[in-house]
């Protein structure tokens, strides 16, 4: 058959090749004797969670994390079967099954659910391994029972077995603030009263991307959580922090297609509710992209496109499908030609982490926003 150029307004390329380097790039940083569990939750990122499993795979990746039950079984339908899946936001009861059914180790966060976990592996016939989450300080997801009750709730449940023991830091990029040490003290402190009680669990981990990064080795242990820094991310330190450790590469670029080119006079407004007057004649491109796809609405009259390789303004207020843009730079472009919403022409770049800080938001929150209706492309 003839090859059919895809159709797409707005896509993103996604390098197999840029995830593995940065895999093997966060491998290197921890070093031998620290397993890396690759987070490919909300879609990796958006980068594709089957997709990009399978690059971990292809590298020899051992462990997935997920946040769901129902992430999880996508996975393991998708083909994912051999390596470890560890579903960190836990259960509740309408997953239990899927949780079985699917092997999957969930992140239990409470005593209560320990107890209900092991009747389920009672059930099974087997012994389930599980990883116990602590809450130390984030006050989030985990249990805040003391070291007493927790190793008798360990001990209580025969059937269940205990395989990890973790933390999640709430301030890990903050170099002012003492609470990562003091939530390292913490999840200590209930390691070392396990073990007095001989309870000692392969993995015990505590990090993401941003103490592997800034190489708070302390805080690695045995295991490794690494979502941000594999798709080429490492957010910004707040006060000292030392050098990082870990250097990574952007791994997606979005592109969208121009589909009118015009010219304006000077005072024409611009878009939904004429937020944008041209102060000058100007050329403007309306680009097939807009915050139904996941460019910010906030945006609007703020935001940049790469177009013919130049950094230029986005005009009036971002609609629903559509981008309007600034070309008054080129006449190189036309309807069909496509400018990049994220990533790099030639000398020009931008990043999730420029964007976001435009945006008044944070770069996890931009790639996790480009939506469905973008295709992703692999490359
Ligand atoms: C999302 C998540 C991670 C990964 O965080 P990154 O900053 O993306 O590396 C690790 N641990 C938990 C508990 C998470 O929810």
């Amino acid at each position: 058959m003839e090859e059919v150029t895809p159709p797409y307004r707005s896509w993103v390329y996604v390098s197999r090749e840029q995830i593995a380097r940065n895999y093997r790039a966060v491998r290197e940083a921890v070093g031998v004797g620290v397993e890396v569990a690759g987070v490919v939750k909300a879609n990796a990122y958006g980068h594709g969670a089957l997709e990009v499993s399978r690059v971990l795979l292809a590298e020899g990746a051992r462990w997935l994390a997920v946040s769901s039950v129902d992430e999880g079984v996508q996975l393991r339908v998708g083909g994912i079967r051999e390596p470890r899946i560890l579903v960190m936001g836990g259960f509740v009861e309408f997953e239990c099954d899927a949780l079985v059914a699917y092997d999957l180790t969930p992140a239990i966060h409470s005593l209560e659910q320990l107890a209900r976990f092991d009747r389920l592996a009672a059930a099974a016939g087997r012994p389930l391994p599980y990883h116990l989450k602590i809450d130390s300080g984030m006050g989030r997801l985990g249990t805040r029972a003391g070291a007493a009750e927790i190793v008798a709730a360990v001990e209580a449940a025969t059937h269940a077995r205990l395989d990890g023991l973790m933390t999640h830091f709430a301030s890990a990029a903050d170099y002012t603030s003492p609470q990562t040490a003091e939530q390292l003290a913490y999840y200590h402190s209930i390691c070392d009263r396990l073990n007095a009680a001989g309870i000692r669990p392969p993995y015990l981990h505590t990090s993401s991307s941003i103490p592997i990064a800034y190489g708070r080795r302390e805080g690695w242990h045995t295991l490794v959580r690494a979502g941000h820094a594999l798709y080429g991310y490492i957010s910004p330190a707040r006060g000292e922090a030392p050098p990082p450790v870990l250097h990574v590469a952007p791994v997606l670029t979005w592109k969208a297609r121009v589909l009118a080119v015009k010219e304006i006079p000077e005072g024409a407004r611009v878009g939904y509710g004429g937020t944008f007057r041209a102060p000058r004649a100007m050329r403007i491109g309306v680009v097939g992209a807009g915050y139904a796809d996941g460019v910010f609405h906030r945006l609007s009259n703020r935001g940049k496109v790469i177009a013919a390789g130049k950094l230029t303004n986005i005009l009036g207020t971002i609609s629903m499908d559509l981008t309007t843009i600034d070309l008054s730079h080129t006449t190189a472009l036309a309807p069909g030609d496509e400018v990049t919403l994220l990533g790099r022409e030639g000398d020009c770049s931008l990043d999730a982490q420029e964007i976001a800080r435009v945006a008044g938001t944070i770069s996890y929150n931009i790639l996790c926003s480009i939506s469905e209706r973008v295709r992703r492309v692999y490359v």
